[in-house]
């Protein structure tokens, strides 16, 4: 298809993980927009791409499209129980399908983490996480200067530390003990990973919420090997400078559905469920 014909189509990219369910999603997805004129399959620079799977789909099709943040907006398919950044479930795809004829390019958006790794070579490494990125030591305890917006704030002792974004506050963080905060707080969370605490070692023991423009900067004291893990994917450093986290310039767009529920519903229905009413 050449340049000309596609122009006024929405592109769309359709990917899906390898449950069967999910590529039968996939299939129909794929029949009805290739034969509706609006819209051009396509996997390069999409306006719109549709994740179908589970949350795990959803991180991995944000890291696919990360470099086009400013252009792209997400829509999700869940495909098992439900998901946090998935609207429909797999035997809505034909209200998605309207929605998507409807669709006039409203979007909702969340905060995004930047991650910058120095390592003691100089080299620097630069990521983004949609959850939350974690740094623990492998070897041995890790000790780690824990600097907020230039302050020392603490040295911390423990196996690791999370910094996770608002929409990554229901995810590890929350495992961790964090809170849950709204993604219209732009902020982000620094929550510790079984901290050492006694007579010696002292860490603040809560969970801190770093508003937008602050940086955190971790330090490690120990040279040696790090897993750092950035929402699905998990990397090993050896001698780890700092890192810093700070909001990135760029957020996330998800396509504004009707079935985008509040803030508030996503999290009652993934951890509450049915509110019981007996005494
Ligand atoms: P996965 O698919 O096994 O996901 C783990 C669970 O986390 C799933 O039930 C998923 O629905 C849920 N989840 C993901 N993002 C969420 C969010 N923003 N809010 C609420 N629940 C969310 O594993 P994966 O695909 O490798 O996913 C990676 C994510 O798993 C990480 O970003 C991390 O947040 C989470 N995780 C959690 C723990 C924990 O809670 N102890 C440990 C490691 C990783």
């Amino acid at each position: 298809m050449t340049q000309m014909s596609i122009t006024g189509k929405k592109k769309v990219a359709i990917i899906a993980n390898g449950k069967f369910q999910s590529k039968r999603v996939a299939s129909k997805l794929f029949s009805v927009l290739r034969d509706d004129h609006a819209f051009y399959l396509t996997k390069k620079n999409p306006d719109i791409v549709i994740s179908i799977g589970g949350d795990g789909m959803l991180l991995s099709a944000f890291h696919m499209y990360e470099s086009i943040l400013d252009k792209v907006r997400f829509v999700g398919v869940h495909t098992g129980h439900l998901g946090f950044y998935t609207d429909y479930r797999d035997f809505e795809v034909d209200e998605l399908i309207e929605t998507l004829r409807a669709d006039k390019g409203e979007s909702v958006s969340y905060p995004v983490l930047n991650i910058r790794t120095t390592l003691a070579d100089g080299r620097v490494l630069t990521a983004r996480a949609l959850n939350e990125a974690t740094i623990k030591s492998i070897e041995k305890t890790m000790v780690a200067d824990v600097i907020i917006n230039h302050v020392q704030f603490e040295c911390f002792r423990g196996d690791g530390l999370s910094v996770s974004t608002p929409t990554g506050s229901t995810a590890y963080n929350k495992s961790l003990g964090g809170a849950i905060l709204h993604p219209t707080i732009e902020a982000l969370q620094l929550t510790e990973i079984s901290s050492l605490n006694n007579r010696v070692y002292r860490t603040i023991g809560s969970s801190l919420i770093v508003p937008k423009k602050d940086k955190i900067e971790i330090i490690p004291k120990r040279l040696g090997s790090y897993t750092m893990s950035v929402d699905n994917k998990t990397f090993t450093h050896k001698n780890v400078a700092k890192v810093s986290y700070q909001i990135d310039p760029k957020k996330i767009k998800f396509v504004a559905t009707p079935r985008h529920t509040s803030f508030w519903n996503r999290v009652r229905e993934a951890f509450i469920g049915e509110i019981g009413h007996e005494i």
